[in-house]
Parts: structure tokens; C-alpha cells; sequence
């Protein structure tokens, strides 16, 4: 889900109504190589990419930066980098670098490109981390509880949630896709060369985005573009100044702008921000909530009432892996892990469980902030 057009402000914007509470939160350091450009006017380009939409908003500093020339020029860059991405890791071509592994018959080693082996073995890092909760091989269950590509885009998947036919999974089924999870078995050796130990099924959903984002802000840097905004699909990272001088605001996402909860502002300077929630992508079966984030240990959508967690982090990648990491691990566990590694996260809990008793968010939502976040706020 992409952050509403008013979330992507610069100064001005912050003179407008402001109706519910707003917290603020600030970078502890700000980037001394970096003085805001005064008078300097935002550009934009936006497109679609990777199942969703990216924005990119940046400063014109010279007299001839809005020439049609540099938009193009911008515009090439962010495509290449999505473009790469997509045709190293999208679980939805057959024909990508992951799609290849994983139809890859047991015991076939494949060569892997640089930047797939530098997403898996953060993956891999996520999920030693997190106990398995988060799990770069996750994709037999994903596929299972119909969060997977179409049946037509890769014959013999399961079939998505929202296609006809599409069947809950069987008690035997996700026995059999449990089976096929075991990261711990995964060895990318030095050269990058990875073994299909026989129906692995990468999916790096819930960390390519972030990367995405990060590989486009550092293509832009390179071409000489200090102040910008990058956002794909609701994750962004946010460089230098926008506005006036400002930092580049941006409210976190909410599961419901209904919800009561304050707003959290933040200034992304230096930083990241990724957000995973259960409303995101989400079905209903009996009145239960099945929403896309899988826990792999016991191979169910989760289902322990955590509606979202925003993770800040300096990379996107690490904002977006350890936001699906800690909504897998809800509340309790999550907040302990990441108290622990210092992480700074805003969790959002449904207070009525997680049967879609409070989906409008009426009052049914209450917010838990890690120390990391809140000395953000000081
Ligand atoms: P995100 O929105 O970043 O939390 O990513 C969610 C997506 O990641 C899902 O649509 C799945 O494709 C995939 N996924 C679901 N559960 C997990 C998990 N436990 N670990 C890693 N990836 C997952
Ligand atoms: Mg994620």
C-alpha cells in the first residue's frame, strides 16, 4: 500500500491543517557534508515497477536541472536499477535469476549474481537472527496460502487468493511446504554459487523493495543528486533536504487513518523507513484474518493481532527485513528482539485480536514505540 499523497511533504505542507496529535521524530546526526538548498524547487517522476508504484523526489540546484534532460536522465536511472532487480529477483518470472532456482531440480548448483547473493545472505542474516521467523525461503507457504505468482505466470503454483478456484491449503499440503523452508541448509559459497537442495522456493518479497530502494538512491547519488526522496511500494529513503531547507517529512503509515493513534512525523535525512502489517495484503476466511506475512515455523499466516510495525533504519533493506521480521514475531517477542538489537520500531496492535473485529481501526489500536525510536523523539 502506497502512503497517501499527503505523506510526502516539504515545508510548506507543514503549514497545513493538522487535525490529530503529531509526533516528531529527528535524525540524532545530520549529514555535515549536506547544506540545504535555498530556493532550490522539487522535482518529481514517478512510474510502476515490481507489482506497485515508485515515486522519486529530488532538489534542482542549477538553472538547467528541470530540463527534460535530466528527467529522462533520472528516469533511466530508476528504471535500470528496478529493472535489474526485477530480473534477478522477481518470484514472478520464471525466467529471473530467483525463478530459475527455484525451479531447479534437487542437487543443481547455480551461479547467482552479485547483488541476488548480497540480498540473500541478508536474508539468511534476518533469518538467524529472528529464529526463522523471517525466511528468504518462505516461498512454498507463500505460494500455498495464495500469496504466490498466478498459476498462469508459473505452471503448476498454487492458485493466488483472489484467482477463481483458489482453495485454503490442506493440513497435508502445508506439512509438505514446511518441508521445503529450511533455510539452514541454504550455502552460497564465496563465489555465488547456491545448491537447490530440492523444492526451495526463495521469495525475497519482504527485503526487495527495501533494497530497491536503496539501489536507486545510491544510482541518483552517483549521478550528482544529493537531496532526494525515493519511495517504491510505501518504502523509502530519504537524503539530504527537501523544501525550504527542510528534511524531507513523512508521516509513518497507520493501518487506519481512523485509528485515534497519534501521527508519527519523521524527518528522513540519513535514514530509511519500511513498514509490514497484516492489512496490507489480506483475505478473510470464516471470519479469519489470513494476511500475507507467513509465519514459517509453523507454516500459518500469523495471527496474534500485531496490524503493523514501521521499522527506521539507515538502509531500506534492513528497514524492510526487520519490519516483516518483527511482525512475524508480534508484540512480545518482537519488541524484545528489537529492544535488543536496538532497533527503532513502532509496533501497532489490535486490541480486539486479530479476527478483523477492529479492521476500521475504531479505537482498537494501540501503539508500542522501542527506545531506539523514541530517542528519535528527543
Ligand atoms: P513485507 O510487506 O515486506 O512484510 O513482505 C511481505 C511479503 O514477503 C509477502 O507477500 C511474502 O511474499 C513474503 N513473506 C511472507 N512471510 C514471510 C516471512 N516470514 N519471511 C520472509 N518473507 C515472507
Ligand atoms: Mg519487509
Amino acid at each position: 500500500m502506497l502512503l497517501p499523497d499527503h505523506c510526502l511533504m516539504g515545508a510548506s505542507d507543514l503549514t497545513g491543517a493538522v487535525h490529530l496529535p503529531v509526533r516528531v521524530l529527528v535524525p540524532q546526526q545530520l549529514d555535515e557534508t549536506l547544506a540545504p538548498v535555498l530556493g532550490a524547487q522539487v522535482q518529481r517522476l514517478d512510474g510502476e515497477s515490481m507489482g506497485t508504484t515508485w515515486r522519486v523526489l529530488w532538489m534542482t540546484e542549477g538553472a538547467d536541472a528541470r530540463t527534460e534532460a535530466t528527467h529522462a536522465a533520472v528516469r533511466a536511472a530508476v528504471e535500470a536499477e528496478l529493472d535489474l532487480v526485477i530480473a534477478q529477483m522477481s518470484h514472478w518470472r520464471a525466467d529471473s535469476d530467483l525463478g530459475r532456482y527455484n525451479c531447479s531440480a534437487a542437487g543443481e548448483a547455480r551461479q547467482l549474481p552479485r547483488e541476488f547473493a548480497e540480498v540473500l545472505r541478508a536474508g539468511l542474516r534476518m533469518a538467524e537472527l529472528s529464529g526463522g521467523a523471517f525466511n528468504p525461503a518462505a516461498g512454498s507457504l507463500v505460494n500455498l496460502w495464495g500469496f504466490g505468482p498466478s498459476a498462469q505466470a508459473v505452471s503448476g503454483m498454487p492458485r493466488r487468493y483472489d484467482e477463481p478456484g483458489f482453495e485454503l491449503p490442506t493440513e497435508t499440503s502445508v506439512q509438505s511446504a514446511l518441508a521445503h523452508r529450511e533455510w539452514r541448509s541454504l550455502r552460497l559459497d564465496a563465489e555465488g554459487v547456491l545448491l537447490q537442495p530440492g523444492g526451495v522456493q526463495l521469495d525475497f518479497s519482504a527485503i526487495a523493495k527495501g533494497y530497491a530502494v536503496d539501489r536507486v538512491t545510491k544510482g541518483l547519488q552517483a549521478l550528482g543528486f544529493r537531496h532526494l526522496l525515493v519511495e517504491i511500494g510505501g518504502e523509502l529513503r530519504g537524503a539530504g533536504y527537501g523544501l525550504g531547507g527542510q528534511p524531507w517529512w513523512v508521516d509513518l503509515e497507520l493501518p487506519s487513518l481512523q485509528s485515534g493513534l497519534p501521527r508519527t512525523r519523521i524527518a528522513l535525512h540519513g535514514l530509511s523507513v519500511a513498514t509490514s502489517g497484516d492489512y496490507r495484503r489480506c483475505y478473510t476466511r470464516d471470519g479469519v484474518r489470513m494476511p500475507h506475512t507467513i509465519d514459517p515455523r509453523t507454516g500459518r499466516p500469523i495471527a496474534h493481532g500485531l496490524a503493523s510495525v514501521s521499522v527506521v533504519h539507515e538502509d531500506c533493506l534492513w528497514a524492510d527485513a526487520w519490519s516483516t521480521a518483527l511482525t512475524v514475531l508480534g508484540l512480545e517477542k518482537g519488541l524484545a528482539l528489537a529492544r535488543e538489537h536496538g532497533i527503532a520500531a513502532l509496533f501497532v496492535q489490535r486490541e480486539g485480536g486479530s479476527d478483523g473485529a477492529n479492521e476500521d481501526g475504531q479505537g482498537g489500536l494501540r501503539e508500542v514505540l522501542t527506545p531506539a525510536l523514541l530517542a528519535l523523539a528527543e
